[in-house]
């Protein structure tokens, strides 16, 4: 007898199959087209899709000082309600994370607070003597100011000191200075030198958000195994012309013209990562001129949107979102096999609703994509066998635990 039975269709290895998964302790210990039987047993109906649980590479989670803007336990309770089960924290926070104290303090604000589970990130510039102590799951490198204004000016030297993965915000800092409108310039050269670095080095990296079409081609040319990349929601389904009309729009790097927004989506299937680059701000600091848009509760259900127009299938969602993550990061005990956590998200794909800033959990109060409507929910997140989330509701306290992450830096 399981603890749970998990009874309906499952997306598993690419395939879809009507079947029930059984846990116990927190664990797959079967998958099976048969009947099982648990204590709970939950029936997916209608078009519900049971996937493994989708992971966010990219969520700024704020707290510290910035508690109006988002909380460790407004943003993971975001994520649940989005249909993510793990966050890679930013560590451009205020005070950032780029000491061990900090890091320590960091790690039990989100051992003590995290609704969804999440891998600690290090800032990196300079400081590479502490990076080297601190044992944290990814370590972070801006080439060009942004949110919180550190940047590494020896880009170089802190890659090749990170003691682990690198997720690097590529928009090169001296070509921000000459041109603060940030054209795509400012991308494609600081992911050419990024790349000739990692050509160099043979070490993981991870390029965030890419945005432009030549920085995008830059990184598939070369094809470097060990180097990865993310792209968000909002380069996908946004452009200029959405933020000409809507000033809130404003991020780095910015949304681009057609043309780059098109070669994004001709290349959809080469894109390793799908990652939010949740940023929450509140509205009065979006007046003041901060840059970012929170994500983490549309980005699943945009693309589940995307599936239903025909633009995006369900396997590229996971693959994007769960498959390419676990494997590039190296997160154990993640996989959608009998032995892994038993962490799940649910879909239903034909499910109508409308986007609503004072229905989400992100302390943001607002959303790019207000008043939008979507085909497509996140109706249910499962940690570990816990229904954590259900049809928008979020239960009992914080079960989030750091992620398994191979720190070596081994790709
Ligand atoms: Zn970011």
């Amino acid at each position: 007898m399981y603890d749970l039975v998990l009874k309906g269709k499952l997306l598993k290895g690419g395939k879809l199959i009507e079947g029930s998964i059984g846990v116990l302790d927190g664990k797959i210990v079967e998958i099976s087209r048969r009947e099982l039987k648990g204590e709970v047993t939950i029936k997916i109906q209608g078009k519900g899709v049971v996937l493994p649980g989708l992971i966010d590479t990219h969520v700024h989670l704020r707290d510290f000082e910035e508690k109006k803007k988002e909380t460790v336990e407004s943003g993971t309770k975001a994520a649940l309600h989005g249909g993510i089960t793990a966050v890679f924290d930013m560590p451009n926070t205020n005070p950032p994370v780029i000491d061990t104290e900090t890091f320590e303090k960091r790690l039990k604000l989100l051992e003590k607070n995290a609704y969804s589970d999440y891998a600690a990130g290090f800032l990196l510039s300079g400081n590479c003597g502490e990076a080297k102590t601190a044992n944290a799951d990814f370590y972070k490198i801006f080439m060009g100011a942004s949110t919180g204004g550190i940047y590494s000016t020896e880009f170089g030297e802190d890659y090749s000191c990170a003691p682990g993965f690198v997720s690097v915000h590529a928009e090169d800092g001296e070509l921000i200075k000459a041109f603060p409108d940030r054209p795509p310039l400012v991308e494609a050269r600081a992911i050419e030198k990024a790349l000739s670095w990692a050509e160099r080095l043979k070490k993981p990296l991870n390029v965030c958000h890419v945005s432009t079409g030549d920085g995008l081609n830059s990184i598939i040319s070369r094809g470097l195994p060990w180097v990865t990349f993310e792209v968000t929601p909002h380069h996908l389904f946004l452009g200029r012309k959405d933020y000409l009309k809507n000033p809130l729009l404003k991020v780095y790097p910015p949304l681009r013209d057609k043309e780059h927004q098109k070669a994004l989506w001709e290349h959809f299937k080469e894109i390793p990562i799908i990652a939010s680059d949740h940023a929450p701000h509140t509205l009065e600091d979006k007046e003041n001129g901060a840059a970012g848009i929170p994500g983490l509760e549309t980005e699943v259900a945009l693309l589940l949107d995307a599936i239903n127009r025909g633009l995006v299938t369900l396997q590229e969602v996971v693959e994007k979102m769960h498959d390419n993550p676990v494997r590039f990061f190296g997160i154990k005990e993640r996989e959608f096999e009998v032995g892994g956590e038993a962490t799940f998200t649910v879909v239903d794909l034909k499910k109508e609703w409308v986007v609503r800033a004072d229905e989400l959990y992100t302390k943001a109060g607002w959303s790019p994509w207000e008043g939008k409507r979507l085909r497509g929910k996140v109706t249910m997140t499962i940690l570990r066998g816990e229904v954590v989330m259900e049809d928008d509701e979020i239960f009992g306290k914080p079960k989030g635990v750091r992620l398994n992450v191979s720190r070596g830096g081994s790709s």
